[in-house]
């Protein structure tokens, strides 16, 4: 028998993962749901991806699981996918060299192009292949944020920015280090959730040691993503001086519920996280059927904040167009 090390552990973790979802299916005892079958029969360009450290966190014999429901392929993916025009999110236009420059004074990097998980609502599910490989593009993107002098602000994302090792992730704060005129970074993830043994030691030692205010947006969507050892990563976080923000979408059948969403703003603030955005989804062919509608939203929100204090209510977030 193979032992690993904690620095190991995450990736051994990623690695088993379940990759067919008639696997899934057995394993949460839901391998006679007509229902669930049909909807996995269909074929989709976007693959099914699940590690089982999250699975664990799937209730058993339930189709309605809420975990379960972010991941499961649906038969209306390709429905849609083949009814509606095609329309990629307006964000993928914006994308240069890996870079995107909506704001003056952040840029966004897509740092790379996989994730552990794949979600069945992703709106960046269509181009994350075609991100292109951050070291092509890396001495355009020091260039342009040198001399785009109004840049306080770096944010990561992908894909998922954290699925790159510690040693790449080290060597890549010290490039922007040397940019004096950076002084906040932002890491949008969801592998701490999905993996938590991702924030290793030497990941915090990296952050700690940063001259720059680290701050990391997880993405949670339900209450039941959080386990004890996610818990316990949010806490190392913490001790890293990291202050750590939530972001959600909000999802029909999933969390489109006032005592839902209160709920997990309580799990959110006891693993040491703030309850920052709620999404509206964005819009692609082939996730139309998560959707909330922008009336539903609000009224969602209204009935939110009669069951949460003030700093525990996420504010509500929508394409202005
Ligand atoms: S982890 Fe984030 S980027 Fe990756 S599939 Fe899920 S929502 Fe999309």
């Amino acid at each position: 028998m193979k032992y690993f090390n904690s620095k190991e552990l995450w990736l051994k973790q990623l690695s088993n993962t379940i990759n067919n979802p008639y696997e899934l299916l057995s394993l949460l005892k839901l391998d006679n749901n007509i229902k669930l079958i049909n909807n996995i029969k269909t074929k989709v360009p976007f693959s099914f991806k699940v590690p089982k450290i999250f699975v664990k966190r799937m209730k058993l014999n339930d189709p309605n699981d809420p975990l379960l429901m972010q991941v499961l392929i649906n038969i209306k993916e390709s429905r849609n996918f083949n009814k509606l025009t095609k329309k990629i999110s307006s964000e993928s236009n914006l994308i240069k060299f890996n870079l995107i420059h909506k704001y003056n004074n952040r840029v966004l990097i897509l740092l790379n192009n996989s994730c552990a998980i794949h979600c069945r609502y992703c709106f960046r599910r269509d181009y994350l292949k075609d991100i292109s490989n951050i070291k092509n593009n890396m001495n355009y993107i020091i260039n342009y944020i040198l001399q785009n002098k109004e840049i306080n602000e770096v944010i990561l994302s992908g894909g998922d920015p954290l699925m790159i090792r510690d040693k790449n992730i080290k060597l890549f704060i010290s490039m922007l280090e040397k940019i004096n005129h950076i002084l906040i970074l932002r890491i949008h993830t969801r592998l701490p959730i999905i993996i938590p043994s991702r924030i290793t030691n030497d990941l915090c030692n990296i952050l700690i040691n940063s001259r720059f205010k680290i701050i990391l947006v997880t993405h949670i969507n339900h209450a039941n993503e959080i386990d004890s050892n996610v818990i316990n990563s949010m806490n190392k976080l913490n001790k890293a001086n990291v202050i750590l923000l939530n972001q959600s979408v909000l999802l029909r059948n999933i969390n489109n519920n006032a005592s839902v969403l209160a709920n997990l703003s309580i799990k959110l603030i006891q693993a040491g996280i703030i309850p920052y955005y709620i999404h509206l989804l964005d819009k692609i062919n082939s996730n139309i059927h998560f959707l909330v509608t922008k009336t539903q939203a609000n009224k969602i929100m209204r009935d939110l904040s009669s069951k949460v204090s003030g700093y525990l209510l996420p504010k509500l977030m929508y394409d202005k167009k």
